[in-house]
């Protein structure tokens, strides 16, 4: 289908043999690699011509075909979060202005779409592949951010960077045709449209959609075949507070050639706790919406809890002082901004030609707001972002994320999240928002910050506990720390 190495054809239909393979499997529903080309070449007819097209991303079989389809036809598609607030969407559809929406048959949409034409995707439809190839520059995405830090930006990705992206992620996890991939995220990001439907489909391989996501899920296609694992944090959170109880999880798990995190830090208590259960460590790589991939633990490298990897090929990547001078120590301890150049990087945010200036530096690297050290080795440890995660405090810079990883190892805490607050002596003093495991009996205050300073160091002491029931979160479960004081 698209113009990945090993099986493919000029005309770009799957040559036999691949025809038969199973491309899709969401829950009982399948399609395989001859189906979807059928599918999402009819498709690609009734879209036609069109500047964008909107997808309405439910997590099933057509969201996929869709998406394919609109590849197909060269014009960009916009995945929809079928749980947007009305508010979200609006802002999403009056900025990327779309000329229609695919949606599966059945699916009801709100609203604020009703004024635009649509079309039912059919996965049984039987069309030819068009033959006519959309440029590598043209836009094949408009993928909206998580919204973590502001509203989302579009983010336009051309057809390249899908493709580099997902080459460079082979060359790292040796990514086959022969994988499967267990997958139960959601379809409108990066994350779950592009490396969790795209990736399989480049490769040749299979993709199996859980709907929604549940450890058993994960043990099940695991124990039934399935060699990948993808997930954000809290997925395996939820791994890691199920294996104790779970023998047969532990197992299963440890039959994965892959286990993947990304699209937030994972914390090392769960890193460990996953790894001490079933003697694999979860591969983290890094990325974004705006650069998708841009560093990786190699499948042959040492996963270390707290790290990234190193740079995936094709991508330039530097660490950069305030004051703009390059970071060329890796010494694990000096802190600077990532910024990233590449054939991975998107073309700008749409409609928004200011924010696309501001975000790329003169030589063309993008700058990702997220800082970071890079250990002796080359790998890359992240801090967190310039924005929310770097506090200022008694004239040091100290990253949340530690904090937050200490906080977790603590048995009374169930979530973590640290900020910085203004503070007339120390500039910014440090604020820890804690879920208790146990919300009748709280771990004090003075007792947790105590834990942080003998495992970190004294300036690194929380001055203020707060406590919450829960932490504001996205869905891709990222906390919202500017939503905190709200919480
Ligand atoms: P917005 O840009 O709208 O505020 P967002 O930045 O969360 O939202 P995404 O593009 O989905 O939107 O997420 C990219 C960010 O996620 C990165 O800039 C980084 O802060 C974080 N991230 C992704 N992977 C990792 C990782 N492995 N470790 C730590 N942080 C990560
Ligand atoms: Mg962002």
């Amino acid at each position: 289908l698209t113009d990945g190495p090993g099986e493919r054809s000029e005309t770009g239909v799957p040559p036999d043999g691949v025809r038969e393979r199973v491309a899709l499997r969401f829950g009982p529903r399948t399609l395989t690699y001859g189906g979807l080309a059928g599918a999402a070449g009819a498709l690609a007819a009734r879209i036609g011509r069109a500047e964008r097209v909107a997808v309405w991303a439910t997590p099933e079989l057509e969201t996929a075909v869709a998406v394919t389809g609109a590849l197909l036809a060269g014009v960009a598609a916009v995945p929809l979060n079928p749980k947007s607030g009305e508010k979200e969407l609006a802002h999403i559809l009056s900025d990327s202005a779309p000329s229609l929406v695919l949606a599966a048959p059945g699916a009801g949409l709100p609203p604020a779409l009703a004024g635009l034409p649509r079309i039912d995707v059919d996965a049984s439809a039987s069309g030819t592949v068009p033959e006519e190839r959309a440029a590598d520059g043209d836009p094949a995405l408009v993928v909206y951010t998580s919204g973590t830090t502001g509203p989302p930006k579009g983010a336009v990705l051309p057809r390249r960077a899908l493709a580099t992206t997902l080459d460079a992620l082979a060359d790292a996890w040796r990514w086959t045709g022969d994988d499967v991939l267990v997958h139960g995220l959601p379809l409108f990001h990066v994350h779950g449209l592009v490396l969790g439907v795209l990736g399989p489909l480049r490769r040749g391989g299979s993709v199996r959609h859980l709907g929604r996501f549940s450890p058993e899920g994960v043990a099940r296609e695991l124990n039934d075949g399935a060699t990948m694992v993808f997930g954000v944090p809290t997925m395996y959170h939820r791994i890691a507070e199920a294996l104790p109880g779970d023998p047969e999880l532990a197992k299963a798990l440890g039959r994965a050639r892959l286990l993947v995190s990304g699209s937030a830090a994972l914390p090392v208590h769960d890193h460990e706790r996953i790894a001490a259960a079933t003697g694999r460590r979860v591969i983290e790589r890094y990325g974004m919406t705006e650069t998708l991939m841009s560093t990786s633990v190699r499948a042959d490298g040492e996963a270390r809890s707290g790290t990234v990897g190193v740079p995936l090929p094709g991508v330039e990547l530097r660490l950069v002082e305030e004051d703009g001078t390059e970071i060329t120590a890796y010494d694990g301890e000096t802190v600077g901004e990532i910024q990233v150049r590449g054939p991975n990087l998107f073309t700008g945010y749409l409609n928004r030609p200011d924010a696309t200036a501001a975000a790329f530096t003169a030589d063309g690297f993008f700058r990702t707001g997220d800082m970071a050290v890079r250990e002796t080795d080359g790998y890359v440890r992240i801090v967190g972002r310039k924005a929310t995660d770097l506090i200022k405090s008694g004239g040091y810079k100290i990253g949340a994320g530690e904090i937050e990883n200490a906080l977790l190892e603590h048995p009374g805490v169930r979530e973590a999240a640290v900020t910085g607050e203004p503070d007339a002596d120390l500039g910014e003093r440090i604020v820890a928002w804690i879920v208790p495991a146990d919300p009748q009996a709280p771990p004090e205050a003075e007792e947790l910050a105590d834990h942080v300073a003998r495992r970190l160091a004294p300036h690194k002491r929380p001055r203020v506990v707060r406590y919450l029931a829960a932490l504001p979160r996205n869905d891709m479960g990222k906390i919202m720390k500017r939503a905190l004081a709200d919480a």
